[in-house]
Formats: C-alpha cells, sequence, structure tokens
C-alpha cells in the first residue's frame, strides 16, 4: 500500500481492515498523529474538544461498511465515552449516561469515534467563534473561520485527520462550514435520522449531518446512520437506498436540475456565480436537462429561521437550570441559583437567541411574530413542493454567499445570520440538501448546493457523483 492511511477514502481503508491488511488501530493512530500536529501551538486549529485514545479498542464488528474507519463527531452528540458539553460552559465535562443512535450505528459498523468537535455554543452559529472554548481556524487559511456551527467537525476533515465526521444542522451548519472548508456536507431529510442523542437546539429543524472529504465518503456515513429509530418519533420508516450506487458516475440522462433564480441574486460575489455557471454546464454535459425555476418565497427565510429557531431553542434550553445538568452556581434561594447559573453558563449569542425566543412566544406578540412565521414556514415549504412537483429532481445552487471570512470580521449578528440565506431554506422545509466543493474564490473554496424532494438523497448524491467526476481535483480547485 503507498498512500498514508489517513488518504485512503473511507470505502478503501474498511476494505483493507476487512481484510486484514490494516489494522483499525493503525488507522486511528494516523487520525491520532495528524490532530496532533494540527492542533498544536498557537495558530493550531482548535477544532477538537476531547479525544479517546481508547476508541480502536477492538469494536463489536470487523466486517462493517466502516470497519476500522476513524470518525470524528460534533460536541453535541451524546457519548458515553466523551463529554458531551455543546462548546458550552454549561455542559463543560458533562458526560452523557447514554449513546446516541447515530454513535450506535457508527460503532456498529465497526467504526472508531475518535474525538469530540469544537462548535459554535449549543450549534448557534456560522463561525464556531461563538464556542465557550475558543474559535475553531480554517485549515487553508488559519486566520479564517471554518464555518460553523459544526466547524470542527468541518476542519477535522479538511486537515486530512478524518475522511468522514458527524456534525448537526438546524439552519445550514453542516453545509455552510463544507462550503468554507472545501469538504462535502449533506443534511439529510428530516426524519431521515435518528434524532436520539443530538442535544436539541430547534426540534423541528435539527438533523445530523455528515462530512466527507468526497461525496463517496459522505454516502458511506450516511448510509450507515440513515433509518427508522423508535427512540426518535419523528424519524421515519422509509428504505434506505445505496447511497453509493451511482459511484461510478455514468450519464446524469433524464435527470432535470433546477436553477432557482432566487438564489443568483445580482449581489451574488460574480466569482460565485461563474463557479455555479460552470457546474451547471457541466450538469448538462453529462446528460442533465437544467431549468429556470422559482421559489418566491426564499427572502423570507431568514427572518422566519431566526423567529423559529429561537423560540424553539427558548424553551429546549430552559432544562439547563443547573439542576438537572452540568455546572450550578449558588445564589440567593433557588431563583438566584438558576439566575447565576444560566448568566454564567450561557455566552453572549445563546442569551440573545433565548430573549428572542421568549419575546415571539410571549402573550401578545405570538400571533405577530411567531404564528406568522409557522405561516410563512409554510409557504417556504410548498415552494419546494410546487417545484419538485413539476419535473425537477435536484435544485443547484451556491451554499453560502461568501467564502471564509477572517476571524473576528464579522461582529453583527444580523450580518452572521446572512450567511445562512441559502441553506435555511431547506431545514424550514424539511427537504435534503448537500454541499461540495466547485471551485475557489482568492485561494479560497466554495461550495455548490444541491436540493433534492424529500427522502430523495439519491438524486442528490447521483448529481453529486456526477459533478465531482465532471469537475475532478482540479476543477474544484480552479480560481474564477
Ligand atoms: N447559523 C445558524 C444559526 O446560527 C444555523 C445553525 C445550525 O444549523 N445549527 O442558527
Amino acid at each position: 500500500m503507498n498512500t498514508p492511511i489517513g488518504g485512503l477514502p473511507a470505502a478503501v481503508l474498511a476494505a483493507h481492515v476487512r481484510e486484514g491488511t490494516v489494522t483499525g488501530a493503525a488507522a486511528a493512530s494516523a487520525a491520532f498523529e495528524r490532530m496532533e500536529a494540527v492542533q498544536a501551538g498557537a495558530g493550531g486549529l482548535n477544532a477538537i474538544l476531547h479525544v479517546d485514545r481508547e476508541a480502536a479498542a477492538p469494536g463489536p464488528s470487523g466486517k462493517g461498511a466502516l470497519a476500522g474507519v476513524p470518525v470524528v463527531v460534533k460536541d453535541n452528540i451524546a457519548t458515553r465515552v466523551m463529554p458531551t458539553s455543546c462548546g458550552s460552559r454549561i455542559l463543560e465535562g458533562y458526560v452523557s449516561p447514554y449513546e446516541a443512535t447515530v454513535i450506535r450505528r457508527l460503532r456498529a459498523a465497526g467504526a472508531s469515534i475518535v474525538a469530540k468537535t469544537n462548535m459554535d455554543e449549543f450549534a448557534m452559529g456560522s463561525s464556531t467563534e461563538h464556542s465557550a472554548f475558543g474559535p475553531a481556524r480554517n485549515p487553508l487559511d488559519r486566520d479564517r473561520v471554518p464555518g460553523g456551527s459544526s466547524g470542527g467537525s468541518a476542519a477535522s476533515v479538511a486537515a486530512g485527520i478524518v475522511r468522514i465526521a458527524l456534525g448537526s444542522e438546524t439552519g445550514g451548519s453542516v453545509r455552510q462550514p463544507a462550503s468554507f472548508c472545501g469538504v462535502v456536507g449533506v443534511k439529510p431529510t428530516y426524519g431521515r435520522v435518528s434524532r436520539y442523542g443530538l442535544v436539541a437546539f430547534a426540534s423541528s429543524l435539527d438533523q445530523v449531518g455528515v462530512f466527507g472529504r468526497s461525496v463517496d465518503d459522505a454516502a458511506l456515513g450516511l448510509g450507515v446512520i440513515a433509518g427508522a429509530d423508535p427512540r426518535d418519533s419523528t424519524s421515519m420508516d422509509h428504505a434506505v437506498p445505496d447511497y453509493r450506487a451511482s459511484r461510478d458516475g455514468g450519464s446524469l440522462d433524464g435527470l432535470v436540475v433546477g436553477r432557482p433564480r432566487e438564489y443568483f441574486p445580482r449581489s451574488l460575489d460574480p466569482r460565485i456565480a461563474k463557479h455555479c455557471d460552470a457546474c451547471l454546464d457541466a450538469l448538462r454535459a453529462a446528460g442533465a436537462e437544467v431549468r429556470d425555476v422559482s421559489l418566491p418565497h426564499t427572502d423570507l427565510a431568514i427572518p422566519v429561521y431566526y423567529i423559529v429557531a429561537p423560540a424553539e431553542a427558548s424553551s429546549n434550553l430552559a432544562r439547563f437550570d443547573g439542576v438537572r445538568y452540568g455546572l450550578r452556581i449558588a445564589g440567593d434561594g433557588l431563583k438566584g441559583m438558576y439566575e447565576a447559573t444560566r448568566s454564567h453558563g450561557f455566552g453572549a449569542e445563546v442569551t440573545r437567541r433565548i430573549l428572542l425566543g421568549t419575546y415571539v412566544l410571549s402573550a401578545g406578540y405570538y400571533d405577530a411574530y411567531y404564528r406568522k412565521a409557522q405561516e410563512v414556514r409554510a409557504l417556504i415549504a410548498r415552494d419546494f413542493t410546487s417545484v419538485f412537483a413539476s419535473g425537477v429532481h435536484v435544485l443547484f445552487t451556491p451554499t453560502a454567499p461568501t467564502p471564509a471570512f477572517r476571524l473576528g470580521a464579522v461582529s453583527d449578528p444580523y450580518e452572521m445570520y446572512l450567511s445562512d440565506v441559502f441553506t435555511a431554506t431547506a431545514n424550514l422545509a424539511g427537504v435534503p440538501a448537500m454541499s461540495q466543493p466547485i471551485g475557489m474564490v482568492d485561494g479560497l473554496p466554495v461550495g455548490g448546493q444541491f436540493i433534492a424532494a424529500h427522502f430523495d438523497e439519491a438524486a442528490m448524491f447521483r448529481a453529486a457523483y456526477a459533478l465531482e467526476h465532471a469537475l475532478g481535483a482540479a476543477g474544484a480547485g480552479s480560481e474564477a
């Protein structure tokens, strides 16, 4: 074997482990070595919060789809061995008494969960700068953010620590960091993957998502974690197809790709637009038909998301009260203890969301804000239903309006929220979406996004494999 272990696609590594030519322990050591190298020093990535050195101890399966494959997992997914801190002081050092279904499935497939990754506190943010444990950095330019909120997972894949990582999505937290770090990021259909053991932010939007170095790494990872779970009543019992079925490429004959005009506003960076046009040309050349389509309620997604998500968060985060989990700071009586614990335990962005959410749910404002937002959410979802009912199989759009920005450059919360303009729509509608690298702008990667109909991740992967093949390593690395 000539390639170093860390460079092997996950499917190839797993095949080696199954055949006995590589051990899971050697694969984990390679991941730890790379982790130490990129984490070290003042400009270290700070992508990793907790490490499990024992992760490669013989698991239940040396035979599974991910046999011996090291995986890192966002720190809001419950593991029994390492802490689950959600990037927050309020859960610093907290170890869950149970593990998430996705963790159980990864292990059953033979994966080694080697580390937990840095994130914006409670997954609220788009840069990983809101972590209580310091910002993570972008491995392609360490003065820049890796995106967020799953920035540590995206950075871990981009830095070559692992080929597969888990993140979570509420409004774009897998796709946007994937775009910033030049890797693949998938948000499955709402209900495709169990949320059991995913710490709740906004329960009607949250999904576990997957990062891969390549489309195939991501497809392999999703296939392992997808499927109904009796422990999550919002998970759905839909057959899980083989997402890797179209990995050998082939033509896109018969595939209809929609180009939604609202995702290509006049204000879009012309270099990002140019990369997207090149992708659409490549999809056409592969046999797809490209149609101009419209999703007319797109510009309402950010205002709706920033009402619905904080409203649900204000309710979900009420459980962190100093009694049941993590941090407790004494105060004057019970109320004083709540107040001291929550005001020390939560950072500024989480506090802002709780206040915002409490406001939009309070008597007198509920109808004006929360109910109205739910009504508009239904219109956004209907835009997608109609376009897919019209014969379009997948939509293609930019993932984010900009490449990775500099650490500290976005200090206005509203400006940060605008990072999610092209991604929050899929969460509001519950449809699957993914980002993959499509080119470079100013030496930084940018992502292109496919969005598909509910439970049709397979169509999205078919298009993504073909695009990855057409662009090749050189295409995805080309400047506009
Ligand atoms: N950036 C969005 C937010 O801050 C999305 C976060 C997410 O998807 N978890 O809410």
